[in-house]
């Protein structure tokens, strides 16, 4: 093994700073970042990592696209051509009751068109909703660190594996998950930037001098005429209690240690990407209601790649996820890796229901598994002005 190991990353780092000693000199000397708090380490503080170019430190270097895939990708498959639909119709019974149940939960409203309106009239309306998800593994990376306490350092021992090559545990299909995984053969051991290779840090509370001005006497080492200021015994200053008076404090980043092993962090992410599309009915129902409800599951096909469903009764369905899975397809194939499509197409019963009440006509809709209400034209919105 040729290439060291423990390597330098500027000639002004890593050299031995004898400041400590004079306060002022160590004010002086002090690099800004631990003063105001840390900062991104020095970019040459990295090595380079084939396969890792664009990996800088605190991530945000966007998602690595996986490689082609090396077999050919399985062909999907066709799911059931005929899906067994019918639309259901709810009883008069089960419409006033819902109605009854909405009116109550109302404060102001009046139950009174519930009691005495009649029913004229009830019509049965579906809609259908189409629901892809697709389920993807997205990797980036990112240069991370750890105070050095003799981890295995293993920096071009052998060469880094890909990004995709390493093995990582999915959970189930459909579960958010994260992990973070060590990149073999990228950690290296480095001076800590922040402490030059000190483990200490100049005190920002006393500026490194380890005393300030005594609270009490405010630094003349005497109370009211000649007493002796009891506080500081006469010195005009007392100890910091940020540094117990050492000037210096332990350095956050190494937490003391000197040095920092510096390695990239492969971040794999699960998630689901999910995109609906809601058939127009001539019902009346605005169709942003029934994005609270949910329907009677007529189709459901989950494999690895989904099939555009064919042959639905409803045109506008076919089309709406023909075009969803081509979009998911371009989508997510850019960056990540779909590991598992799911499409269900769900009945929503809407049932319009048109009433008289006080001789003139009104119309509410029951919708959805739930029974959910709307009745925008109610005329007894308010109690106190019913007649
Ligand atoms: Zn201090
Ligand atoms: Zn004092
Ligand atoms: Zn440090």
């Amino acid at each position: 093994m040729e290439k060291p190991i423990v390597s330098d990353y500027g000639a002004n780092y890593g050299t031995i700073n004898p400041v400590y000693g004079s306060p002022a000199a160590a004010m002086a000397a002090a690099p800004a970042t631990s003063i105001h708090g840390p900062s991104a380490p020095p970019a040459n503080m990295f090595d380079t990592v084939p396969g890792y170019e664009g990996t800088i430190a605190g991530g945000g270097g966007g998602y690595l696209p996986p490689p082609p895939p090396s077999v050919p990708m399985p062909v999907p498959e066709q799911g059931p051509s005929s899906p067994n639909w019918q639309i259901p119709s709810i009883s008069e019974d089960q419409a006033r009751e819902s109605f009854a149940m909405y009116v109550s939960s109302k404060c102001c409203y009046s139950s009174d068109p519930v009691k005495e309106g009649v029913i004229t009239n009830m019509e049965s309306f579906n809609t259908y909703r189409y629901r892809l998800e697709t389920f993807i593994e997205s990797r980036s990376t990112e240069w991370s660190q750890e105070p050095y306490t003799g981890q295995p350092v293993d920096a071009g021992v052998q060469p880094a594996p890909g990004p995709w090559q390493i093995a990582a545990q999915p959970p189930a299909f459909f579960q958010e998950h994260k992990q973070t995984i060590k990149v073999p053969y990228t950690s290296s051991v480095k001076n800590c930037h922040l402490c030059l290779g000190m483990g200490r840090n100049p005190c920002t509370t006393c500026a490194g001098s380890g005393n300030k001005v005594c609270w009490v006497c405010n630094g003349s080492g005497f109370r009211r005429s000649d007493d002796r200021c009891m506080h500081c015994n006469g010195r005009g200053r007392e100890n910091c209690s940020s540094c117990n008076g050492n000037g210096s404090c332990q350095c956050n980043t190494c937490h003391g240690k000197r040095q920092l092993l510096v390695f990239i962090n492969l971040i794999v992410k699960w998630s689901t990407g999910k995109d609906e599309f809601i058939a127009q009915d001539s019902s009346g129902l605005r169709v942003e209601n029934l994005g609270k409800v949910s329907g009677k599951e007529l189709f459901k096909d989950a494999q690895y790649m989904v099939y555009p469903v064919r042959g639905f009764p409803d045109v506008s369905v076919g089309q709406a996820s023909e075009r969803l899975v081509r979009d998911h397809q371009v989508k997510y194939t850019q960056t990540s890796r779909i590991l598992q499509q799911r499409q269900t197409i769900e009945l929503i019963p809407i049932t319009k229901v048109n009433y008289m009440w006080k001789g003139k006509p009104y119309v509410y809709y029951v919708y959805g598994n739930e029974f959910k209400v709307s009745a925008d034209d109610y005329p007894a919105t308010c109690c106190c002005s019913v007649m």
